[in-house]
């Protein structure tokens, strides 16, 4: 038995190995298509890319693995697996079932729907024409409905699909935790907007040089302790992060020569997101588990830094005279203090992308409503939009002129990416309730952050959550590091904190 176990785990290592090295190639060719790849060279990028693509997904899915995956889930054999082998096997399993358990050809006819559905949503957008997008959507929403039938039903069929990127994370927990969180930012919205406090914000409106911002973005990547010899900077339409391996984590911003926010506070999130995946224990590297534990907790790492850290008072405190020194002409006249509440104006915007830390959290709650609709109670397809401008008007008070500014502005939809959205704000929440738990342990926090000391920031994250990467699941992470489950409230008080001293509420 244990040669056999030892022979059988050998083959499990090489096949991930593989895995994992085309997984490493096809990202460092996406990185390349959108860092500045030759325009004519896209095409045959794109083949290529398709073409290793449809080899990972091969080994992954292929005989060899479910032979495997069958032979470590016998009852004996799961008894001699460590935790890490456990994890491990279970990951396995899981990609192998997401696709495994659809008909092949349903699978296909699925994946060309969506390449088409994608390319029309963004004329439908373009257009605000959701009338000629909703037979496409249609169809993504009844083939997502057959697939959670083969992947099987869990406490409610839309729980099926936020198991996707949020492990274990349930509609029962998600509905109570929203319904808290909604409830308190509401009224705190509408008081904000009827505040005649409101941050000027007009020294922003000035000319910022792609030079200038770079330097103090590469100053602030530093500052954070993001590696630049396991990782680079580069430029990007939209920004991003990925990690290649351990050793390679690399992050995009873009350059907005009318809005030095935008990349500055893009560098901090990219920045925390790759701080992440920068400090996973190098044992993991091979296992598949190096790894981020789910969209929501990357998500925390990267609004941890980007708003607990990059937009409270003590970092600005401290940052702002570098500010003035990377950009002279344009901030000799303005204060830290000015800044620092300029760049938390909060705002109803209709668009989710340009909304600020408060606000954020409605645009999720209703994608989430939403989605659980279409998916739990039959919500049809063809009345998206009045529901979508209702609750718009009823969360934020504004209503979108046009399907384009409404229903029709998020890409997540079309691809049938669904139970994605709630890990936005899930973040937010996971990183209000880590820093809550971190100004315990590090009582000082707010004297190091004005001294520009933020190595204990990162030290902390490392040690509490970056190293595990993938071997624990979020629930058994937020227990770990806060001593409670996921909790609403820290993030709640976090806001009305303060955004009632920036109003003056
Ligand atoms: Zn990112
Ligand atoms: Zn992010």
């Amino acid at each position: 038995m244990d040669a056999q176990f030892k022979e059988r785990w050998e083959q499990l290592q090489q096949l991930m190995s593989k895995i994992i090295s085309y997984s490493e190639a096809v990202g460092l060719l996406h990185w390349d298509l959108r860092t500045g790849a030759p325009r004519k060279g896209v095409e045959a990028r794109s083949e290529t890319i398709g073409m290793l693509s449809t080899e990972a997904f091969k080994l992954q899915t292929s005989q060899e693995m479910g032979e495997l995956l069958d032979f470590f889930a016998q009852s004996e054999i799961i008894e001699q697996l460590d935790d890490r082998k456990r994890r491990m096997v279970e990951e396995c399993r899981k990609e192998y079932n997401r696709s495994k358990l659809i008909p092949e050809q349903k699978f296909k006819e699925y994946t060309v729907l969506a390449a088409h559905s994608e390319s029309k949503w963004e004329e439908a957008k373009e257009n605000s024409d959701f009338a000629g997008f909703e037979p496409y959507l249609s169809k993504i929403v009844a083939f997502k409905q057959e697939f959670i039938d083969y992947w099987g039903v869990k406490e409610t069929r839309y729980d099926t699909l936020l198991d996707m990127y949020e492990p274990d994370l349930t509609v029962q927990k998600l509905d109570e935790v929203f319904d808290r969180l909604r409830a308190r930012l509401v009224p705190l919205v509408k008081s904000i907007l009827d505040s005649p406090n409101k941050p000027e914000t007009e020294f922003l409106d000035q000319l910022f040089t792609n030079e200038q911002q770079e330097k103090f973005g590469t100053f602030l990547l530093e500052q954070m302790g993001y590696d630049f010899e396991a990782g680079r900077m580069d430029e990007s339409v939209h920004p991003f992060c990925i990690g290649l391996s351990i050793g390679d984590v690399r992050i995009t911003t873009n350059y907005i020569q009318d809005d030095v926010t935008s990349s500055l506070f893009s560098c901090l999130h990219e920045g925390g997101h790759a701080l992440y995946e920068q400090n996973i224990d190098k044992e993991l590297e091979g296992t598949g588990l190096a790894y981020g534990a789910s969209m929501g907790i990357h998500e925390s790492q990267s609004r941890l830094w980007e708003n607990m850290i990059g937009r409270s008072r003590p970092f600005w405190n401290r940052y702002f005279r570098d500010l003035q020194q990377h950009f002279p002409d344009q901030f000799s006249s303005v204060d830290a203090e000015a800044f620092y509440r300029a760049i938390n104006k909060v705002e109803n915007s209709l668009i989710r992308i340009e909304a600020d830390e408060l606000t954020y959290n409605l645009h999720i709650i209703i994608r989430y409503e939403i989605e659980k609709m279409l998916f739990n109670e039959g919500l049809s397809v063809k009345d998206l939009p009045e529901v979508w401008n209702r609750k718009y008007k009823e969360y934020l008070g504004i209503m979108p002129p046009n399907d384009g500014l409404g229903v029709l502005q998020d890409v997540h939809w079309s691809g049938g990416d669904f139970g994605y959205f709630a890990s936005y704000s899930l973040g937010n929440m996971y990183a209000a309730q880590f820093m809550h738990m971190m100004r315990k342990e590090i009582p000082n926090l707010d004297n190091l952050i004005e001294e520009g000391n933020l190595l204990p920031i990162k030290e902390w994250l490392t040690d509490k959550i970056h190293k595990y990467g993938k071997s624990e699941t979020p629930a058994e992470i937020i227990l770990r590091v806060t001593g409670e489950e996921l909790n609403p409230d820290y993030l709640a008080d976090y806001l009305e904190a303060k955004y009632k001293e920036i109003y003056k509420l």
